[in-house]
């Protein structure tokens, strides 16, 4: 007999890993299939934004995370024409982490391993079909023998090439920005002063960031040598654009990583194909700039997780599974145009750069631009669009506030480590109707005086709100998010909760 999971995610990159310990979570029997034989020792995305660092607060990873990397906490976003203070962040984490991807895949892999996924590395994902009721994959190993797998939903995780996506035969339009931009991960004798460095000119663009253990990434441009990706890289040319731009090559000396890429922006129309969903790289690529490309993918993760959790378990409505789409895809769409612009910035001659700059900095001055884009930037101020004629805070990422739970102080993201919804009732309010969704709800109570109750989806955005509900109407909210109650309680008609 075929082996089968419930689900199978190809490719063990961040969004893959987070997306299999979301679910190992949730008692999903799920596997992931790796081609690289061993962890990826690469550096690639080096930012971490807050948003993500609070996601990753809900599954216990900020704290251990954060301590292996440098904290932030000034951003030049439009280069030097505008510098934000990500301090004022309303957040846990007002700040912007530089620590390696490696660093971040050890953590969600270890997570997702203690959980009880499988992780098998060296297999290779060669063809996906699907019918009504489940996923065929073919494995090949590294003998060259092949494996039929079978799971009831399969999650391309794969990245920017995605087999996934080309087995499916889904579109990927779009097209390349920039192209031959080196990358460099070196030891610098005479690294800048500031913490994030950007410059450009005549002759391309360079870009400097710590990592705090002594290394360096370098990103640097040269408008007048196109390469192709495979060409190699050397450190005299890194050393040239820093030169003709900095007047300094900031005392470069030993690479232990050089590489070349291309930045595209594509993105595939529709985010599922039937009982096949794409996430992270896989369905969307763009512009290093604005350090996006992992954060955009764990968010997606974040929010397909537990969708699928609850069409196994048979929670909540199938439709709901359909919300991921709905949600994930304009928030790709936006991350393409936002990094896109920053990169086109970055590359634009001269003249056209200087009347940029000006509108930037006469922009920068009006006060809301500025905290409008660090919100953006960061994730923090991300919200899904809100059901006609719901309460104005559905749809709205929720603040890490005290409450009460289990009799014991608590605070929203240590409460959401449980992987479930939240149900946070104002004070003095009974949890006896709403005790039947204990086993996919997490009850606490505000500590804030007020009369709004909320329940809050386990990816930390508000999914319903109510100022002094009856415990019908929050009952009502629970059967429509989480799926009919467990045991029926009595509901005393009229009573506010
Ligand atoms: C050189 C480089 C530099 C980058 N720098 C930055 C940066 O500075 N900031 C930033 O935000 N982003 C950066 N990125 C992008 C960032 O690394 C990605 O956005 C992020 O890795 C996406 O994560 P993912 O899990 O979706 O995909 P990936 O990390 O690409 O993971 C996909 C995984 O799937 C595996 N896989 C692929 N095909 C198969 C198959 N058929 N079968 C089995 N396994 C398969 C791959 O081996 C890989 O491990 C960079 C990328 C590159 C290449």
């Amino acid at each position: 007999m075929m082996a089968q999971n419930q689900v199978l995610v190809v490719g063990a990159g961040p969004t893959g890993l987070m997306l299999a310990g979301d679910l190992a979570a949730q008692g999903i029997d799920v596997m992931v299939v790796e081609q690289r034989p061993e962890e990826s020792k690469l550096s690639r995305a080096f930012a971490v934004q807050a948003r993500t660092l609070e996601l990753l607060d809900a599954r216990e990873l900020a704290d251990p995370l954060v301590a292996t990397g440098v904290e932030v906490d000034e951003l030049a976003v439009l280069f030097e024409s505008l510098v934000i203070d990500l301090s004022i962040l309303p957040s846990r984490f007002p700040f912007l982490l530089i620590t390696p991807q490696s660093e971040t895949e050890r953590l969600l892999a270890r997570r997702a391993t203690r959980l009880g996924a499988t992780i098998r590395r060296g297999l290779t994902v060669t063809a996906v079909r699907q019918d009504a009721n489940s996923v065929d994959v073919n494995l090949l190993d590294r003998n060259g023998v092949t494996t039929n797998h079978r799971a009831d939903w399969l999650v391309g995780a794969d990245g920017v090439n995605s087999t996934v996506r080309r087995a499916l035969r889904m579109p990927f339009p779009g097209k390349t920005v920039v192209s031959s931009v080196m990358l460099a991960d070196v030891q610098l004798t005479e690294p800048p002063e500031t913490e994030l460095t950007f410059d450009r000119g005549s002759a391309g663009f360079f870009f400097v960031v710590p990592f705090g253990d002594g290394w360096y990434r370098v990103i640097a441009w040269n408008r007048d040598r196109p390469l192709p990706d495979d060409a190699p890289v050397d450190l005299e040319e890194i050393r040239d654009v820093l030169f003709r731009i900095a007047g300094t090559d900031f005392g470069l000396a030993e690479a232990r990583w050089l590489s070349r890429f291309h930045s595209d922006e594509r993105q595939v129309p529709r985010y599922r194909n039937g009982r096949v969903f794409l996430v992270g790289d896989a369905a969307h690529t763009h512009s290093p700039a604005g350090g996006q490309g992992m954060n955009v993918g764990l968010q997606d993760a974040a929010n397909l997780s537990w969708r699928l959790a609850a069409a196994i378990h048979g929670h909540g409505p199938a439709r709901q599974l359909d919300g991921y789409h709905a949600e994930r895809h304009p928030v790709g769409k936006a991350v393409l145009r936002s990094s896109g612009s920053l990169l086109r910035l970055a590359v634009a001659e001269t003249p056209f750069w200087q009347r940029a700059n000006w509108v930037i900095e006469t922009a920068s001055r009006l006060a809301h631009v500025p905290d409008r884009i660090i919100r953006q930037i960061s994730g923090i101020g991300l919200r899904y669009p809100r059901p006609f004629a719901s309460h104005r805070l559905c749809g709205t990422r929720v603040p890490d506030v005290s409450l009460i739970a289990h009799a014991a102080p608590t605070r929203v993201y240590a409460e959401l480590r449980t992987g479930r919804f939240l149900l946070i009732l104002p004070p003095q309010s009974s949890h006896a109707p709403m005790e039947a969704w204990r086993d996919r709800v997490s009850l606490g109570t505000s500590t804030e005086p007020g009369t709004t109750a909320k329940l809050i989806r386990p990816d930390g955005y508000i999914a319903w709100a109510g100022d002094r509900p009856d415990a019908g109407e929050v009952r009502a909210a629970l059967a429509r998010w989480c799926g009919p109650a467990k045991l029926p309680a009595p509901i005393r008609r009229g009573a506010h909760v």
